[in-house]
């Protein structure tokens, strides 16, 4: 008997992650519609897949309910980089809260499962280290950057009550910081900012002393790791990220001795709420899914830089 196919929504599916998720659930042969309102998505990231039969775009936003006829949310919709969130703090809360009270009515409507994009900075400045999913965290509630992390606990919050009023079926993962192809060239992350200076030859910019740490993910590695999480029978939550911890200094360090052209060092004033330190335990995503990043690193950085280039190099001849 024919199996009637999976069909996916991805919201904030033109933006980094959720490009790259909608090309793994596109090339598994599943339908998938993406849904974005291109704040810091773009049309080009799911070019490939415009005009596919199994694929459609809508333009929306998550603030606003919507109808659709779906089986699986993927919840991405809302800017992750500290400048995007922080350039209109409002939507940004609003986009967390209100964009998942809406999905999870959707969910509800339809009884499609429900992945919420949640992140590390749940956990806030950490006082445990590395943070285990019990850890409840460390967040300034009225800070520069709570418009994120508070919008994402919020959020977090909903998904659970939904699932114990309504038996909502939720999947909360907690993605740590994440970096690869698709990355905005201005996307004021580390990782981007520090490749693009090394390209063209720049001071690598250093906030604060540079001892602050952080654990990177490549993309395809944290792709792996949702996709395994949406099939898995509980709701989490579930850290994905990487346990390879560097200070930004060490990070810094090995982009410049990997530039080919010659590049300094450039100190600048701390963020502020800027976490210490953070790395994620994932020994329950080890244990349940048996699931661990591959790609260090060094190799990550390498396959980001060559996309940077090319990215550059367009944007010259254009
Ligand atoms: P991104 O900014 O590249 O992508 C977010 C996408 O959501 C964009 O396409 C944007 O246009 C869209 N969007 C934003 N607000 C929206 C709204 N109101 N309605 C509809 N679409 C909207 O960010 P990303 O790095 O791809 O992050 C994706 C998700 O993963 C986010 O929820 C983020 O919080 C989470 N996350 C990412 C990281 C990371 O390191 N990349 C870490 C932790 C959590
Ligand atoms: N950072 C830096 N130089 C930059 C961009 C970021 O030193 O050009 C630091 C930033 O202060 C933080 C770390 O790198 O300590 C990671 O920043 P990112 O914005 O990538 O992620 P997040 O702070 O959200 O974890």
């Amino acid at each position: 008997m024919p199996t009637s196919p999976v069909k996916n929504l991805v919201t904030g599916g033109a933006g980094f992650v959720g490009s790259h998720l909608v090309d793994r659930l596109m090339k598994s042969g599943e339908e998938v519609i993406c849904l974005d309102n291109f704040f810091t998505g773009s049309k080009e990231n799911i070019e490939d897949w415009i005009g596919h039969p199994s694929f459609k775009l809508i333009h929306h936003d998550v603030t606003e309910p919507i109808k659709l006829d779906v089986n699986r949310i993927w919840h991405l919709a809302c800017p992750a980089s500290p400048i995007h969130y922080q350039f209109n703090p409002i939507k940004t809360a609003k986009t967390s809260f209100l964009g998942t009270y809406n999905m999870l009515g959707l969910a509800r409507r339809v009884g499609a499962r429900i992945l919420f994009a949640s992140t590390s900075e749940v956990y806030g400045n950490p006082e445990i280290h590395p943070q285990p999913e019990k850890y409840n965290g460390n967040v300034n509630p009225i800070g520069i950057r709570s418009c994120y992390n508070e919008g994402k606990r919020a959020a977090e919050s909903l998904c659970f009550d939904y699932m114990r009023m309504h038996g909502i079926e939720i999947r909360i993962a907690r993605i740590f910081n994440t970096y690869g192809p698709r990355m905005l060239l201005n996307d004021g992350r580390l990782i981007s900012n520090l490749l693009v200076q090394s390209i063209y030859g720049k001071d690598l910019t250093i906030y604060g002393n540079g001892t602050q740490t952080r654990s990177f993910c490549f993309i395809d590695d944290l792709i792996d790791g949702l996709t395994l999480f949406m099939n898995y029978p509980n709701t989490g939550p579930m850290n994905l990220g990487n346990p390879e911890e560097l200070s930004i200094l060490e990070i810094t360090k090995l982009i410049r001795n990997t530039s080919i052209k010659q590049v300094n060092l450039k100190f600048l004033k701390e963020l502020e709420d800027d976490p210490l330190r953070r790395k994620p335990s994932i020994c329950f995503a080890r244990k349940e899914l048996n699931w661990e990043p591959k790609i260090m690193l060094k190799e990550g950085l390498e396959i980001t830089r060559d996309y940077f280039e090319k990215k550059l190099i367009f944007k010259k001849t254009k």
